[in-house]
């Protein structure tokens, strides 16, 4: 009897295994899934110094039919985790037999980078600056290029899910080309505390010599936008509570679950956005906080030099709503104070 258990037993964990244990691939082999199944991948992207494979996990749940194909890709920058969360409890939460379409979900695109705790490829690069790579070019480059040919072709949707960099922390915001109407509802169907309208340019410095991953999309004619999770480096229970039912009602929107769209409650719009810089050296204290309304001329920062006196104060420019800030102190010229939206 105990034996007969035991063996049951290991039958049950082997077919557990089975199911999640993921299949090898160098491409996505859409056209050859069974409908109403869940699928794991590894998806080659190039090859390490050993000769081993660079390999991409990816989950692929093929609904009852194949159309429309929605990518959700979290951490192309690899210290920007929130989205891993989200994704691992949005892909477990459905049921394949009742899902319409294909959901490409990448739970950490940017893997050498998520090894190292890092925003940068290895080289340094920042991947959502050089779209669309190139087939032949340097290691960042080569990434990008795959990225590009094994998993944007096939998408209709993309949802790039981001936090903010080192040293400072975001609302649950949404960037995204509201002049395109499909876009716009792709947008509005994020339960998120700001929808800033921006066309697919990075949010600050960076001289890019390329693309973001967002604007690469767009011109390919996907209906594309990025979702910024809170801080860095970190599973926040409150993005995973925001942004989980966000990106299941994403999912109603496109037809892809059965229910009802809920709608935001209350909704803030801004139609541009901008950074706030320091001008001087010294340990920030900035005294406004996430979401807060600002108006022209409150104090936004104090910058203070080692000995505690004041350096200078800063204030807003205009009205505005602070969709992120700086959560390090220590300030050289030119450190980031607040990302300012301006409201619609
Ligand atoms: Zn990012």
């Amino acid at each position: 009897m105990k034996q007969t258990l035991v063996v049951v037993l290991l039958l049950m964990v082997g077919t557990v295994s089975a199911q999640w244990s993921p299949q090898r691939v160098d491409s996505l082999p859409l056209d050859e899934l069974k409908p109403s199944s869940r699928n794991h991948f590894l998806l080659k992207m190039g090859e390490e110094a050993a000769g081993v494979a660079q390999e991409v996990p990816v989950i692929v749940i093929r609904g009852r039919q194949a159309l429309p194909v929605l990518g959700i890709f979290a951490a192309i920058h690899g210290n920007e985790v929130n989205g891993i969360q989200v994704i691992r409890e949005l892909v477990n939460g459905l049921d394949p037999k009742e899902f319409k379409g294909t959901l490409i979900a990448v739970p950490g695109l940017n893997i050498p980078a998520l090894r190292n705790n890092q925003r940068t490829y290895p080289d340094g690069v920042d991947l959502n600056r050089i779209f669309p790579g190139k087939a032949k070019g340097n290691g960042s480059q080569q990434y990008v290029w795959q990225i590009t040919q094994k998993l944007l072709p096939s998408l209709d949707y993309l949802v790039d899910l981001h936090t903010a960099s080192f040293g400072r922390e975001n609302c649950l915001y949404v960037r995204a080309d509201f002049s395109n109407p499909k876009i716009a509802g792709l947008a509005r169907s994020q339960l998120a505390d700001v929808y800033l309208n921006s066309g697919g340019k990075p949010s600050a410095g960076a001289a890019a010599s390329g693309l973001t991953m967002r604007a690469q999309a767009m011109g390919m004619g996907i209906s594309a936008i990025t979702v910024e999770y809170g801080s860095p480096q970190v599973y926040q229970k409150e993005m995973l509570q925001k942004g989980l039912p966000g990106l299941r009602n994403t999912l109603v929107h496109l037809g892809m679950l059965q229910g009802e769209v809920q709608p935001v409650p209350e909704p803030v719009f801004c139609k541009k956005s901008y950074w706030i810089y320091t001008t001087q050296g010294g340990y920030l204290d900035v005294q406004v906080n996430l979401k807060e309304k600002l108006t022209k001329g409150q104090v936004i920062a104090v910058l203070r030099d080692p000995f505690g006196q004041t350096k200078q104060t800063y204030y807003s420019p205009e009205d505005g709503i602070v969709i992120g800030r700086s959560s390090n102190p220590i300030n050289e010229s030119g450190g980031r104070i607040i990302h300012l939206g301006i409201r619609d």
